[in-house]
């Protein structure tokens, strides 16, 4: 018989990432140019997309190889009728997935000109009413989990809830803390792995992140202000890791960039697949690097996002 992956053994015990976060419908309108205030723009093209930063990162962990529950409210209407189909496709466990009737699925309109400007405009929704009732409900779910994995595009204090409800299980906490907002202590103690970009780590520590000694600076006022390891990633150029080992820089992958929309997000939901999964720090930093390298060279959020193969197949290479 084959060996039992890691991902198979974590499993038989439940599920091994939890996701609580957002889910948006991207509506995407393509013009000429983004249209003017009082102007209405004929000759568009049409699209919609599955997105939300919590939903990108669980299909994200899914396609990795991890067994993912989500967490997320989620309007009671078509929207959220294809977003729910679109998690069973990918065997994201939907048992706590609220519906709520009082709100319309999250939505962001976004207009694409020809040169490549947008202008968007999001209403979170129901995402705005994911509450700690619903991450209490979901606590049996957290508490066996191998790794929680949280953002900010659903009320702070439902992050808050959840993390502290994960900490106290003794399951590991990682936040991805976009979009970028200040932080709370008390939250921050309750995070074992922090993936701020360099405009997040900016923004949380007030130094300014462009290169490896300012993103190992802000890394060490997050550390101080509680958070177990930092991981500052800096696009293209890689990440620096502040573990509890010291730090390093993990180069990332050279590819050719397409479109980098939800690097991030599938960075951390490939990152969370491979701690849950027991490898090293380091490891699951170059796993992550190659699953977000290979979503950049793709257009897209979700459909650019790899699966697990592909992931290995890049870091034999
Ligand atoms: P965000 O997408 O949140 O702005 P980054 O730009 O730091 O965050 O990207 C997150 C991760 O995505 C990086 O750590 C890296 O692994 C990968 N990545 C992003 N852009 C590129 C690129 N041009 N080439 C290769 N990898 C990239």
């Amino acid at each position: 018989m084959a060996r039992p992956q890691p991902s198979t053994i974590a499993s038989a015990h439940g599920p091994a990432v939890v996701v609580v976060g957002s889910s948006n419908t991207d509506m995407i309108l393509r013009v000429a140019h983004v249209p003017r205030p009082g102007e209405t723009l004929l000759g568009g093209e049409f699209s919609t997309a599955a997105g939300g930063k919590g939903a990108n990162q669980a299909v994200a962990a899914a396609r990795a190889g991890g067994r993912v529950a989500f967490v997320a409210r989620i309007g009671l209407d078509s929207l959220g009728d294809e977003a729910v189909a679109g998690f069973r496709r990918e065997g994201i466990g939907v048992s706590h997935v609220v519906r709520d009737p009082s709100r319309p699925s999250g939505v962001a309109l976004i207009f694409v000109g020809g040169d490549g400007e947008n202008s968007i405009g999001v209403a979170g929704g129901a995402n705005q009413r994911l509450s700690p009732a619903d991450v209490n409900a979901a606590r049996r779910s957290i508490a066996k989990a191998r790794v929680l994995l949280v953002q900010l595009e659903t009320p702070l204090r439902t992050v808050e809830a959840a993390a502290r409800l994960a900490s106290r299980a003794g399951v590991p906490v990682i936040l991805n803390p976009a979009p970028a907002q200040h932080l709370p202590d008390r939250l921050l103690r309750n995070v074992s792995v922090l993936t701020p970009n360099e405009t997040e780590a900016s923004l949380l520590t007030g130094i300014r992140v462009k290169d490896v000694a300012s993103a190992a600076r802000a890394a060490r006022a997050l550390k101080a202000r509680g958070v177990g390891t930092v991981i500052v990633t800096l696009g293209a150029k890689g990440a620096l890791v502040a573990g509890a080992d010291g730090e390093r820089w993990v180069r990332g992958f050279k590819v050719k960039a397409v479109d980098t929309t939800a690097a991030g997000d599938v960075f951390s939901g490939a990152l969370a697949v491979r701690l849950a999964e027991g490898r090293p720090l380091a490891d699951a930093v170059r796993f992550a690097h190659a699953a977000a390298a290979i979503s950049v060279t793709r257009a897209g959020a979700q459909p650019s996002i790899p699966a697990r193969r592909e992931i290995l197949a890049r870091l034999r290479k």
